[in-house]
Formats: C-alpha cells, sequence, structure tokens
C-alpha cells in the first residue's frame, strides 16, 4: 500500500496529545488523513496542544478516550500509553489494527532508517551514531525516545538523509511494516517487567526490530549479551556482531587495546581505547556497536576516531558534575534499572556512594553487591523502594534512609572523604518523587550546585580535614 492509500481520507484516531501524539496528528494531517486526537489528562492539562489542535482544525478530546476511537479506521498510540488499556483492548477485539507512532513515521520516511534497541545505551549509542553520520556529510537526524518523536522529523528526512531511532520495546509492541536497513540490539537485561510481565515476553518484542528485514540489511548483536547469543533471533538480515574483547565471529571488536573492524578478513584499527571520550566498559560496547553501524555505511575510519575521541555522552547518564570539597559527584539519573547501575559502578574508578531507589520495577537488587563489593562505601536509599533495597543491600553495605533526594546528597557528603564519588545512579524509575529521570538529575545538581555554594552547613569529613 502507498502512503497516499494508507492516510489520504483515512480516519486516524491517535491516542496521547503529548509531542508524540501531537506530531502524529500533524503527519496525518500533512497527508490527507483525518485525525482525531484522544488523551485520558484533564483538559485543563492540555490547553496548549488543545489550542494547536484547535488552530490547525484537528479534533480532539481531554479527560478520557471515548468510543468515538472505535469509528476510527485505525489507532495510532504514543509510546507511553499500555496496550493493555480498555479502549486498545476493545479497538482490537474488534479487528481495528492499532499502530505504534514510529511504524506510522515509517510509512513516510523516505531516507536509511538506523534504529537502535536494548536495555541500556539506546540514547548514547543513537546520539553517538549521529554524531558519527553528521560528521561524516550525512544529513542525519536523530529521534525515537530522546525527545524528538520520528514523526516530527520524517518530513526532513529525504532519499540520501539517514534517520537513526532510538525504539524502545512500547514502540515495538506495535509496529508491522517497521523495516530498518540497519538494527542493532545492544543488550537485554529484566527492565519494564512491570509492563511486560515475564523477561521471555520482553526480549521476544526487542526481537521484532528485526522482524521486518530482508537480506540487504544489517541486524547488528553483541557478543557479550549472553541473552541474545542464546536467542536464536529469527532473521533473513545479515547479521554482525560487536565485543570488547576478541573473537572470531565479531566485526567490531578490541586487539591490543584499540577498538578495530574486520571486514571479509582485512582488519582496520579505528581507535586506542585510552582515547575514546565516554568512559567504562559499557560505553565500549556502544562505541563498537556505533562502529558496525558507520562502517556498514562505508563512513572513514578517521571520521568515526575523530567522534569518538570528543563525543562528551549525554546529560543523566555518568554524567560528571563536579567536584566539592575534593569529593566528586556523577549524575546517572537515568539509570533506571539495576544493570545501569552494575555498570556504572564498574566505570568508576574510586571509592562511592551510591545514592539509589525510586519506582522499582520488579528486578532483584542483589547484582549491586557483586559488583560493588569493592567499591561501594555506603548507600543512601529513597523512594518507593526504598524498604526493599534496604532488604537487599543492608547486609553488604551500611545502608542510610532518606526521604528526599537533596536530603540524599547531603547525607552522602557528611559521609564521604575526598577522593571519593557520590554517584546518582538509582535503578528505579523516577515518577514516584519526580515528573521523569531528567527532573531527578536536575534536583541532584542543583543539590550539588548549592553545595558547591557553600549553602551547606553540616559538618562533613571534607571540612573537617
Ligand atoms: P537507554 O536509552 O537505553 O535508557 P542510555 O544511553 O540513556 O540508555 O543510558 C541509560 C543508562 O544505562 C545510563 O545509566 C548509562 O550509564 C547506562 N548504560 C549506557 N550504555 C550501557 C550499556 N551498553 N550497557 C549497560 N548500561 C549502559
Amino acid at each position: 500500500m502507498t502512503l497516499e492509500e494508507r492516510i489520504k481520507g483515512r480516519k486516524i484516531g491517535i491516542l496521547g496529545m503529548a509531542r508524540s501524539g501531537m506530531a502524529a496528528a500533524a503527519m496525518a494531517d500533512r497527508f490527507g488523513g483525518k485525525p482525531f486526537v484522544s488523551d485520558s489528562a484533564r483538559g485543563e492539562l492540555l490547553v496548549n496542544q488543545a489550542e494547536r489542535l484547535k488552530a490547525e482544525g484537528i479534533p480532539y478530546e481531554t479527560g478520557g478516550h471515548s468510543d468515538r476511537l472505535l469509528g476510527c479506521d485505525y489507532l495510532v498510540v504514543s509510546p507511553g500509553i499500555p496496550l493493555n488499556i480498555d479502549i486498545l483492548k476493545r479497538a482490537s477485539d474488534k479487528g481495528l489494527p492499532i499502530f505504534s507512532e514510529i511504524e506510522f513515521a515509517s510509512w513516510a520516511c523516505r531516507g536509511k532508517i538506523i534504529a537502535v534497541t536494548g536495555s541500556n545505551g539506546k540514547t548514547t549509542t543513537a546520539t553517538l551514531i549521529g554524531g558519527i553520520f553528521s560528521a561524516a556529510g550525512f544529513d542525519t537526524h536523530v529521534a525515537g525516545n530522546i525527545g524528538l518523536p520520528f514523526c516530527e522529523i520524517v518530513p526532513k528526512i529525504g532519499p540520501d538523509s539517514v534517520a537513526v531511532i532510538e525504539v524502545s520495546n512500547f514502540q515495538l509492541e506495535a509496529i508491522a511494516d517497521f523495516k530498518p536497513e540497519i538494527a542493532l540490539i545492544l543488550n537485554l537485561t529484566p527492565d519494564h517487567l512491570d509492563r511486560h510481565g515475564s523477561f521471555e515476553a520482553y526480549k521476544q518484542t526487542k526481537y521484532r526490530i528485526t522482524e521486518n528485514q530482508t537480506a540487504e540489511d544489517h541486524l547488528i548483536l553483541n557478543l557479550e549479551s549472553p541473552e541474545l547469543m542464546a536467542a536464536n533471533i529469527s532473521t533473513a538480515a545479515r547479521m554482525r556482531f560487536f565485543t570488547t574483547g576478541l573473537a572470531e565471529k565479531a566485526s567490531a571488536f578490541v586487539r591490543d587495546g584499540s577498538l578495530c573492524w574486520r571486514d571479509d578478513g582485512a582488519e582496520t584499527e579505528i581507535i586506542p581505547c585510552g582515547k575514546i571520550m565516554i568512559p567504562g566498559p559499557h560505553n565500549l560496547q556502544n562505541a563498537a556497536a556505533a562502529v558496525c553501524a558507520a562502517m556498514l555505511c562505508d563512513v572513514e575510519p578517521a571520521v568515526i576516531k575523530k567522534v569518538l575521541q570528543t563525543f562528551p555522552g549525554v546529560e543523566h547518564r555518568l554524567e560528571n558534575v563536579g567536584r566539592v570539597a575534593g569529593i566528586s559527584f556523577v549524575n546517572d539519573s537515568k539509570a533506571t534499572n539495576v544493570d545501569s547501575v552494575c555498570f556504572a559502578l564498574q566505570s568508576l574508578p574510586t571509592p562511592v556512594y551510591l545514592i539509589a531507589g525510586g519506582r522499582g520495577k520488579g528486578a532483584s537488587y542483589e547484582p549491586i553487591i557483586e559488583h560493588g563489593k569493592d567499591k561501594i562505601k555506603g548507600v543512601i536509599v529513597l523512594g518507593e523502594a526504598k524498604d526493599e533495597i534496604f532488604q537487599a543491600l543492608g547486609h553488604a553495605f551500611p545502608v542510610v534512609v532518606v526521604d528526599s533526594l537533596p536530603e540524599a546528597v547531603h547525607k552522602a557528603f557528611e559521609m564521604a572523604y575526598p577522593g571519593e564519588t557520590i554517584l546518582l545512579s538509582p535503578g528505579c524509575a523516577s515518577f514516584d518523587m519526580f515528573e521523569n529521570f531528567e527532573h531527578r538529575g536536575k534536583v541532584f545538581k542543583a543539590a550539588v550546585a548549592e553545595l558547591k555554594n557553600g549553602k551547606n552547613e553540616h559538618e562533613t569529613h571534607a571540612n573537617q580535614k
């Protein structure tokens, strides 16, 4: 079916009036569709969006999803909306097609799609790939979960453009024809078990990224992910593997301390690992993944090297927030699952006071003990999961329970000595106390800034020295 047949004159129900839904409505409108936008939030919270829709003459409803949606030809669902809500269950019982926003956007995408999924590292790797392709001279657009919806950038994508899309499971749950030229699955660890129910269901959703790929396309996988290697993924795409070790099977790998690429038996050194700016073993994996995507598109190794040397990473991911009285502060607010906390612990060279907690996702906190046993000097816990984390870690480390993030920062500062690090790496979602992880990271940084400005009057080890 052509794009026109899919959209022109069709009644398209769009769920969600946040950025993705608004962009989907605009795209539907642009191609002659008849969008109807619906949001369960109260109208007072959606005044700006409502005004914009009114100005465009696009009908909408707030405060609930009405049966009008069931009269549409199909529905487009924003990524934050679970597929098991009542209206979607009824729509699917009726046989109404339900598509995710990336599926919908992909119909109008004329350029190359590079799609990045995995439990951790999606934003970092997608941003890094975007940086490399831009530096190589491609008209590059990075979107997806990153903040810019795919529907919003799609009008700018021409036949020679590259769209680097960060794809979450929520988006993959409702694809039909979404087909990236290059798909990457970075890793698989338990996350969002609250929404997917079982790890098996979660993994099966991730593998859908390759379901429409053909022999012309590439699927890039992490050789170090036991789950991925055991998965036996069925794909028509050509598979490529990356590792931070040395392996016959890998196209991107590390030999003698350098990240290298191998194709048809010929090896190219890309960069000494020590020159890659983003820290830690997990970021070396992300860099290796990006090397695969770039080399498969014939990007010059010198360009990849230059970007890897200068790419500083993304805000709220192991972000260095500076020092107060010789104590370093690291904002890893985006670490919303336990696995990321473990990687953060491995990436930091000094003893650590870990600030953790928030809304738990059903995974065990035990792995923190193994990864933190030689590094963690104390844990400060907060949020809904505080008691659970206290139970899990209390026998291994000193654990202090607090009520707010600024209090956690002050408590950690009291406990720490110069040369040590205070790490916010919550291992939990933020929604119990914050709007989102960005808000949590900003609150952390504000508390650190207060300490820097000398507003802290607590007695600390640092100012005793
Ligand atoms: P995502 O978009 O998948 O959530 P991010 O790049 O935003 O990933 O990083 C999220 C968290 O995971 C951060 O705490 C970061 O330090 C950590 N992280 C980044 N890359 C990896 C990786 N390859 N494996 C494990 N953890 C990672």
